[in-house]
C-alpha cells in the first residue's frame, strides 16, 4: 500500500499508512509521502519512506511529534552514511534534519553548539577557525552531528564520547530534553540514545589550540582517508565493528572476501571492511554479502562480526 493523505479540515491532514489512519494538524516543515531514500544515503540503494518529513524548527518538530500517534514508529536520518535502508522501504516517520539544523557556533566557555544536521567537515573547520584543538577527526567522518551523538563516530584514536558535553534531544513523544553525555552510556560505535529519539543539537569541548596546527592535522587526516578508503564509491563507511583484539578488515582480508561479489555488491579491494554498491545493486544483495563475508570469517577465524552498519526497514 503507498501512503495518501488528504485536508480533512483547514489544516488539518488524515495520513493513511499501511499500519493505519491519523489526523494531523499540517507540520511546519517540508513532508513528503513515499519519500525515496536511496537518493538520501551513501549507498544509494532501499525503498521508500512512508513519510519524510523534514522540520523547520526545534518547535516544529516538537508539535509534530507530540500529535503524531504512538503507534507511528520514527527514526531520524543524517546523511546516511552508516546506513542499509532495505528495498521494502522504511514504515511510518523518517526524520531528516536540514539548513535550520545545520549551524555551528562557538559559546562563551570555549566549546561549539552543533545543530544536529551539522556536518563533521563543517563542525572541525569551525573549531580550527575559532581555536578548539580536538575535533580535527570529525574532518574525516562524512555524517551529522546526530549521527555522530547516536553511533559514538571515531577515528584517528578520538571518538564522540570524549567531546561530548550534552545533546538536546526530541524524545519520540514530542518533549525536549538536554541529555548530559554520561546518560548515553556510551561503548564502541554504541549509545543508549532512547528509540526514536532525535538529536537536535549537541555541544563539543575541545582544547586551545593554533588554527595552523589544527588546519594541518584536518588534512594530515584527509589525505590518509583518501589513500585507504574508497571515499568515492556508493558505501557505508566500515561495514563491522573491531571485534576485541582484532582488526576486522583483516579478519575479512584472512577469509579471502577481498573484492568477493554478489550481484551489484562487492567488498571492497581497497579496504576490506567497506561494502560498495558497484552500480545496481539493491540492499538486499549488499546485506546479504554482508552475512556471507560474517559467515565465511566464522568458518575461518571462528570469530564473529557484528554489523556497525545500521540496516533498517522491510525486506
Ligand atoms: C567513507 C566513509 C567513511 C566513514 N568513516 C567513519 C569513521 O572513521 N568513523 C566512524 O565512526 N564512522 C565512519 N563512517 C560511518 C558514518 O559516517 C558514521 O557512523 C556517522 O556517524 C553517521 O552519520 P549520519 O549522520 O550519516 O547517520 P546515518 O548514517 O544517517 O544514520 C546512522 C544512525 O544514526 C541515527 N541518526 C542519524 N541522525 C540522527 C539524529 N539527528 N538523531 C538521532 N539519531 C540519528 C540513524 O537513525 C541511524 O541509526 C564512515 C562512512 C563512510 C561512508
Amino acid at each position: 500500500m503507498m501512503a495518501a493523505a488528504h485536508e480533512v479540515s483547514v489544516g488539518a491532514f488524515e495520513f493513511k499508512l499501511e499500519a493505519g489512519s491519523f489526523t494531523i494538524a499540517e507540520p511546519h516543515g517540508k513532508l513528503t509521502l513515499d519519500a525515496s531514500l536511496a537518493s538520501l544515503t551513501w549507498f544509494k540503494t532501499g525503498g521508500l519512506a512512508e513519510l519524510l518529513f523534514e522540520p523547520a524548527s526545534v518547535e516544529a518538530l516538537n508539535q509534530f511529534l507530540r500529535d503524531l500517534p504512538s503507534w507511528v514508529p520514527v527514526m531520524a536520518l543524517g546523511l546516511g552514511s552508516n546506513l542499509i535502508v532495505r528495498d521494502g522501504g522504511v514504515p511510518g516517520v523518517v526524520v531528516r534534519l536540514g539548513k535550520a539544523f545545520a549551524q555551528v557556533t562557538r559559546d562563551d566557555a570555549g566549546t561549539l553548539d552543533c545543530g544536529g544536521g551539522a556536518s563533521g567537515i563543517l563542525v572541525s573547520s569551525t573549531a580550527r577557525d575559532n581555536g578548539i584543538a580536538g575535533l580535527e577527526f570529525l574532518r574525516s567522518i562524512p555524517g551529522t552531528v546526530g549521527g555522530f551523538v547516536r553511533m559514538n563516530g571515531g577515528a584517528y584514536g578520538s571518538e564522540v564520547k570524549d567531546i561530548l558535553v550534552d545533546c538536546d534531544v526530541v524524545l519520540r513523544d514530542g518533549e525536549l530534553v538536554t541529555l548530559p553525555a554520561a546518560e548515553l552510556r556510551y561503548s564502541y560505535r554504541h549509545s543508549e540514545l532512547p528509540d526514536g529519539a532525535i538529536v537536535v543539537s549537541a555541544r563539543f569541548r575541545g582544547r586551545p589550540g593554533e588554527p595552523a596546527a589544527i588546519h594541518a592535522e584536518m588534512d594530515r587526516i584527509a589525505a590518509s582517508r583518501e589513500a585507504s578508503q574508497p571515499l568515492r564509491s556508493k558505501t557505508g563507511g566500515s561495514t563491522f565493528k573491531n571485534p576485541d583484539g582484532h582488526k576486522a578488515w583483516e579478519l575479512v582480508d584472512k577469509a579471502g572476501c577481498r573484492g568477493l561479489t554478489l550481484g551489484g555488491a562487492q567488498v571492497s579491494e581497497k579496504h576490506t571492511n567497506f561494502l560498495i554498491n558497484t552500480g545496481a545493486a539493491t540492499s538486499t544483495e549488499i546485506e546479504a554479502l554482508g552475512d556471507e563475508v560474517r559467515r565465511r570469517v566464522r568458518e575461518q577465524s571462528g570469530v564473529e562480526l557484528e554489523w556497525e552498519i545500521q540496516r533498517v526497514g522491510r525486506r
